[in-house]
């Protein structure tokens, strides 16, 4: 197995829970192989007249379940290895927590921040042009990921609608609400893993005040960071691409504070004691990425990008909790050490499946042209992400295997106990 591979990382925890699911060799071969493999070649036209050539990707891994469904990612370092991982993560987490999609991952090799916003739109539609024919709400349903958000997920519908004459906003999800999205989209993913979070400090017994680092302060990272401060955490480490800030007396940052301040300056670097985010704590200090994952904190929380901890730096994690809400943010390598140094990894399949799971509430009240109050769209949430923790909970228990395996050997029986 080639360490650095996505795919290759995915695919070993399928096997490995495939054993224990006892799944057939036949079923475990087909979900080792991604039904479709898109590859297309963009012809982005630039604000100097010029036309760059750029690459874009669909992958529709498995359709058990229903439609293929999963984010599009906008980032230079998007490769096929990387989409085919995450569409198979896909699988797996909407079989976790239950609704009725398959997986799928797209993406698009480029850094959105080098373009203007006519760009970015002339992007997202020429993309649209060459996945159409592949994708549609009851073949294969396309949402937001890294860089990509409401706004791009409105141009896609639209671009969508354009070339098949009808308006469909049920082809993608993550769309504004004015444009058919569903109330609490946004921080779906964010709020999913709070619940997520609370159950399993409950069935920890754990104490606060309980310490929380997060890398990443983007969509995910900035709502769940905020849950956990509105929540008594202590949030005591945040970073971005940039780098992080840290308060090491463990008292936490004011996170609305920081998230205003990197509204208004762009970087979480500028926020460090600006104003009142270090109300708080009266002192801090800035850390590296990298630093940030070995803190001595209860709570390590990824929220940015998927291979940060590694068979390298594994060794030196200090959390109690490995909490997964970026995808893939632990290899396979370094999972055996953290398993062999007792800490406790909640999986990305779990714990970010929050941001799908309401997904699926936006599609379902599309196809059926409802619009549910923010209440009922929580209350749902909270019901599907708790029954989902119960199962692997429960299956980790019985099984006694780690939460990962846990998750994988439900999905593992939900995918092939239904016809296919
Ligand atoms: P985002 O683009 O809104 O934010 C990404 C954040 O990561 C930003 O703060 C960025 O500065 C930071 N970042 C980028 N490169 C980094 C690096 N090298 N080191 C540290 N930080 C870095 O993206 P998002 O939607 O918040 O997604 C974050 C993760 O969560 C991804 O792994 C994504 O696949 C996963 N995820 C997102 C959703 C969703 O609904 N948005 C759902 C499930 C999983």
């Amino acid at each position: 197995m080639d360490k650095n591979n996505p795919f290759e990382n995915a695919l070993s925890v399928v096997e490995a829970a495939a054993k224990k699911a006892k799944i057939s060799a036949e079923d475990l071969e087909h979900l080792s192989n991604p039904h479709r493999l898109a590859k297309v070649t963009l012809h982005l036209k630039r604000d100097t007249g010029k036309t760059q050539i750029v690459h874009g990707y669909r992958v529709q891994h498995n359709d058990w379940l229903g439609p293929y469904k999963g984010g599009i990612r906008y980032h230079q370092q998007v490769d096929l290895d990387e989409v085919k991982a995450l569409a198979l993560w896909m699988t797996i987490k909407n079989a976790v927590v239950d609704v009725p999609f398959g997986g799928g991952k797209g993406g698009i090799e480029i850094d959105p921040r080098t373009l203007s916003k006519k760009e970015l739109e002339n992007l997202t539609r020429e993309f649209v042009k060459h996945i159409a024919p592949i994708i549609g709400p009851n073949v294969d349903v396309p949402a937001p990921d890294v860089n990509t958000n409401a706004e791009i997920m409105a141009w896609f519908a639209d671009e969508y609608s354009k070339i098949i004459g009808k308006k469909t906003p049920a082809v993608v999800t993550g769309k504004p609400i004015n444009q058919g999205g569903s109330e609490g989209r946004e921080e779906a993913t964010g709020l999913g893993g709070f619940y997520v979070l609370e159950e399993l400090i409950k069935k920890m017994k754990m104490k606060k005040p309980i310490t929380v680092a997060i890398q990443g302060f983007g969509n995910v990272g900035s709502f769940l960071a905020d849950l956990c401060f509105q929540n008594g955490y202590n949030v005591i480490a945040l970073s971005d691409s940039k780098g992080g800030i840290y308060e090491p007396n463990n008292l936490g940052f004011n996170v609305e504070s920081v998230k205003k301040c990197k509204k208004d300056t762009g970087s979480l670097r500028n926020c460090y004691c600006q104003g009142d985010v270090c109300e708080i704590a009266k002192k801090g200090c800035f850390i590296s990425n990298e630093e940030l994952l070995e803190l001595p904190v209860d709570i390590l929380i990824p929220a940015a990008l998927e291979g940060v901890i590694t068979g390298k730096n594994a060794k030196k994690i200090n959390a109690k909790i490995i909490f997964e809400m970026a995808n893939g943010p632990t290899t396979a390598e370094a999972d055996e050490i953290l398993n062999k140094k007792g800490i406790i990894v909640v999986p990305d399949v779990l714990a970010n499946a929050g941001g799908v799971t309401v997904s699926y509430f936006e599609w379902y009240q599309n196809i059926h042209k409802e619009k549910w109050a923010l209440e009922k769209v929580r209350t749902k949430l909270k019901e599907k992400m708790v029954k989902a923790f119960d199962d692997v909970w429960a299956t980790h228990k019985s099984e006694k295997v780690d939460l990962r395996t846990a998750a994988y050997i439900i999905a593992l029986k939900r995918l092939t106990s239904k016809p296919h």
